[in-house]
């Protein structure tokens, strides 16, 4: 079968935006069905899959409600999504209460697979298969769109894969979903384990949308960093001192951060050391937020969680030396949804096909 942009062809180029804008009617449900094409288009593209992820199967956390849904891709691959809700206090001035609003936060996959190899990472172990469409990066927006009933809060890019070596894909994905949508770039944020060519392009790309970025960092000792991260770049601690600060030369804006991950793995990188490097490193990034993530399992030889008193300390110490400062709270470990846990597993405990 002819892809879309195949039958595109000989079209003019306004018409695939006029497509883009109609994915996100939730009213539609075909190519036929758009209107404002001419009726021998909707003829040409009425076999097209109106979506290019299918469900194959989904868990729900009997802990959280997290569901993570298993989606096949027209060549027979599977991907993970995961949704992620949060009930927060929406101020009400006027009725002066606090209701309670439900935050949905999506966490969308690149690659099928990843090619990273870090250590503690279940996704990387299955291995690298593809990239990832535009269409297959946007389809998990709509499907979890056409699943809820509340709107899309936030996204992360932090399911399988290296966004940044899936560039272009993921850049009209994320453009595609700014354009049609009401989410904004602040509520998205790109997850990246650090490729230094593909930083620098990104600041030289006026079309990137400006996201937030979280740089996963495990370690601000290189030595440490190289031995969990296998792609980890020689000298890349100094290169993100200075790209983050290029970075906010070019986003002057007070709601962009850097956000630093930090997995803690006891023994690894949770000792005095190892906390003195993150604050120095810390304090040479202006605007920067430190994410403390406790280990999920993923069975990796050698690797145990620290304990959550090491967490705590870390975290105090790290308010009191000035910095925003979080401990990442992972939802779905029940349903192997958590971080570094999406290697497209279905056999847990939890609740299939809700
Ligand atoms: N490849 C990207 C995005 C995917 S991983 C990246 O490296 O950032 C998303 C986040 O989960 C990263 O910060 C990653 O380091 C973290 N992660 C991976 N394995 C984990 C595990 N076992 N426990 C907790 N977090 C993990």
């Amino acid at each position: 079968m002819n892809t879309l942009a195949e039958l595109l062809t000989n079209e003019p180029k306004y018409r695939l935006k006029q497509i883009q804008k109609a994915w996100f009617d939730l009213s539609l449900n075909s190519y036929e069905e758009i209107t404002t094409l001419p009726v021998e288009l909707r003829e040409k593209l009425k076999n097209l899959p109106w979506l290019s992820v299918k469900l194959h199967t989904i868990l729900k956390s009997k802990i959280d409600g997290t569901e993570k849904a298993l989606l096949e891709l027209s060549d027979g691959e599977l991907i993970e999504t995961v949704l992620m809700v949060r009930e927060s206090l929406k101020e009400n001035k006027e009725a002066s209460k606090w209701p309670v609003e439900e935050r949905h936060t999506i966490c969308i996959s690149s690659q099928v697979g990843c090619a990273m190899n870090c250590f503690f990472c279940a996704t990387g172990k299955a291995g690298f298969k593809r990239n990832l469409t535009t269409e297959e990066i946007v389809d998990q927006y709509r499907f979890w769109q056409r699943r809820l009933t509340g709107h899309i809060s936030n996204i992360v890019v932090m399911g399988q894969g290296e966004p940044l070596l899936n560039y272009d894909n993921l850049k009209n994905a994320l453009n595609i979903i700014l354009n049609n949508t009401e989410i904004g770039p602040t509520k998205i944020t790109v997850s990246t384990c650090g490729i230094p060519e593909q930083m620098e392009k990104l600041l030289a790309d006026k079309d990137f949308p400006q996201v937030c970025w979280a740089i996963s960092l495990h370690s601000a000792i290189e030595e440490t960093r190289k031995k969990i991260m296998p792609a980890h770049r020689k000298d890349f601690v100094k290169f993100l001192v200075d790209w983050s600060r290029r970075y906010h030369e070019l986003i002057p804006s007070r709601t962009h951060f850097i956000g630093l991950e930090y997995l803690m793995l006891a023994g690894v990188n949770d000792d005095e050391k190892h906390r003195k490097a993150l604050e120095k490193l810390a304090n040479k990034i202006p605007r920067v937020k430190i994410n403390l993530i406790p280990y999920n399992d993923t069975n990796s030889p050698g690797l145990s969680k620290t304990s959550q008193t090491v967490i705590d300390d870390w975290h105090d110490y790290l308010m009191k030396a000035g910095f925003v400062c979080t401990i990442r709270h992972s939802q779905g470990q029940d349903i192997a949804a958590a971080c570094g846990q999406l290697c497209n597993r279905t056999t847990t405990d939890a609740v299939k096909n809700v």
